[in-house]
């Protein structure tokens, strides 16, 4: 069984990093129930923000890490209770084929705010380098369009060391010294619970409005040790005890949104990073493969009232590069920064939806995956998917008739344009209806490390 290693050690951080993490435990008031670091004041002299005489919705985005789609009730889940989520899903947009760039943490959260690919940003792997500072953030575009901005992160490796904090006024980091004492580094978290009351802090504290909020939980990740009732509840399947308590404490943010008339105005979205093998295919967690079970995501997209868009379910593979299109669009923010340097210069997906006044765009397709974990951890070879509507049963029964060949020389990192069917090494067929394969997947691994 393929394990994953703890995600980190020591040996992998910088000094400067190191220093970083020590000075946030020396700095943070230890069990404190609010927001530990006070947002920017320059922000806060902003004025409100208006377009067209149209009051600009609220942006939050929720992620919940190592969900698996097929573990969550509107995905058809059985086996464990996630009302919030649900309901989320009722009133919203459910993309059914949510396919992550990337399964692992760090990586795919860089794809999300960033709306690039990996290999694009360079962040391919957790033992990489910091997002190079050319790449801009969603939340940069949301601050200088006049929101607020915040962001309350529930595990260290979201650390704002690696870049993801720019463009927030707030960014919610610090965890307690004892914590960091008693564990592994690349396990620093803390509970939905904790996370959520700082969040709601924030937003107390934050009467101005717009604001875009990025809420990340990680009860999910392994060890899965969900607090009671869930612990005696899910005893046989601790795993879905963490995501029945996460979606639980993302209900008492929910509640709140709604007591302060904040919930129907609001843009909300709530995906994952990656999904959980459970042993599928070898593999207990996430990060060597690329099957369904770690890149198959939930995806759900609320949209704010009066936006004209109709609840509903989309089947079309559809990638997480596309949600920070999706979220300026649906608030109706451009980014003002000049062409060059404008955040929809580097995005790689349009979006999702569009509101009744502005054209509705259609997703691309097919969705990329990759994966370089077991090629920096293990010398093994990266990995690269590719999933289709498109790619019909023959298709993909010829390419496994194709190995990718040493070639004795790098050819390089393969993005979805220098696909060819001699590259593709297996294929899976991902979705079955009634007999019919809906979607597949054609995993190909790359000839870099053939040598
Ligand atoms: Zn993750």
């Amino acid at each position: 069984m393929f394990r994953r290693f703890s995600t980190f050690s020591f040996k992998l951080f910088s000094p400067l990093q190191l220093a970083f993490a020590m000075t946030l435990t020396a700095v943070t008031a230890f069990g404190q129930a609010g927001p530990s670091k006070p947002a920017q004041t320059k922000a806060q002299a902003r004025p409100g923000v208006k377009r067209s005489n149209i009051t600009r919705p609220s942006v939050i985005l929720i992620t919940i890490d190592t969900l698996r789609a097929d573990h969550v009730g509107c995905y058809g889940a059985q086996t464990v209770k996630t009302p919030t989520l649900d309901a989320l899903a009722h009133q919203g947009v459910v993309f059914e084929r949510a396919i992550s760039q990337v399964p692992l943490t760090w990586p795919s959260h860089a794809v999300i705010l960033t709306g690039t690919y990996p290999f694009q940003n360079g962040v391919q792997d957790f033992t990489g380098q910091p997002l190079a500072q050319q790449f801009r953030s969603v939340a940069q575009a949301f601050r200088q369009a006049g929101y607020a901005t915040g962001a309350v992160v529930s595990a260290f490796v979201l650390d704002r060391s690696w870049g993801l904090a720019r463009g927030f006024d707030f960014y919610d980091d610090a965890f307690s010294a004892e914590t960091f004492a008693k564990k592994d580094i690349g396990l620093v978290d803390r509970r939905a619970g904790e996370s959520v009351a700082h969040a709601i802090a924030w937003l107390k504290k934050t009467p101005r409005r717009p604001f875009f909020f990025w809420l990340h939980l990680y009860d999910p990740h392994s060890p899965y040790d969900p607090p009671e009732p869930y612990r005696t509840e899910y005893h046989s399947h601790l795993y879905d005890g963490e995501i029945a308590y996460a979606d639980h404490e993302l209900g008492n943010l929910m509640s709140w949104l709604k007591q302060n008339h904040l919930y129907d105005s609001s843009l909300i979205v709530a995906l994952s990073d990656h999904g959980e093998s459970l042993g599928e295919h070898g593999e207990d967690e996430h990060g060597f493969f690329l099957y369904n079970a770690t890149v198959h995501v939930p995806l759900i997209v609320k949209p704010p009232a009066g936006s004209g868009i109709d609840a509903g379910r989309r089947r079309e593979p559809v990638e997480t590069t596309a949600v920070a299109p999706t979220l300026l669009q649906l608030a109706g923010v451009k980014d003002s920064s000049d062409s060059i340097h404008s955040i929809s210069a580097q995005f790689q997906s349009r979006s999702l939806l569009g509101t009744s006044q502005e054209t509705s765009q259609t997703a691309k397709d097919p969705a990329y995956s990759e994966t370089f974990y077991p090629f920096s951890s293990f010398g093994w070879s990266p990995l690269h998917a590719l999933e289709s509507e498109r790619l019909n049963p023959e298709h993909c029964r010829r390419a496994t008739s194709h190995r990718c060949r040493a070639s004795g020389k790098d050819a390089g990192t393969p993005g979805p344009q220098s696909l060819h069917p001699s590259k593709f090494s297996c294929w899976e067929p991902e979705s079955r209806r009634a007999g019919e394969i809906t979607h597949s997947r054609l995993l190909w691994l790359s000839c870099r490390s053939l040598s």
